[in-house]
């Protein structure tokens, strides 16, 4: 797999589109798709991490009954809370980017 900007190749096609109605108006289809299949080929590869799903992992709090503690399953950072509940939670881990919407991928 390589993965591309999509909106980069969209307006690359665009732009394609203007140029064979101007330099080759009569081209046939297998034409138009050998050149677009040319342009996907010539963009730019793109660095990308897939995304991580999971939740916050509640655990015990040490220290006060009040303060509620949070885990990322992915890179064990933390979060304590005092006093909030739970509705001043990230829904994403600040660390490593983990989106928090209750995905099951767990490590
Ligand atoms: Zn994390």
């Amino acid at each position: 797999m390589r993965l591309i900007d999509a909106c980069e190749a969209k307006a690359v096609i665009k732009d394609l589109r203007k140029t064979i109605d101007r330099e080759i108006p009569g081209a046939t289809l297998g034409t138009v798709m050998g050149l677009i299949s040319c342009y996907i080929d010539a963009q730019p590869t793109i660095d990308a991490e897939p995304v991580r799903h999971g939740e916050w992992q509640k655990t015990p709090s040490t220290s006060d009954e009040y303060e509620l503690k949070y885990e990322c399953p992915f890179c064990k950072f933390e979060i304590i809370l005092e006093g909030y509940g739970d509705e001043g939670i990230f829904n994403y881990c600040p660390r490593c980017g983990a989106k928090m919407d209750g995905g099951t991928e767990k490590r």
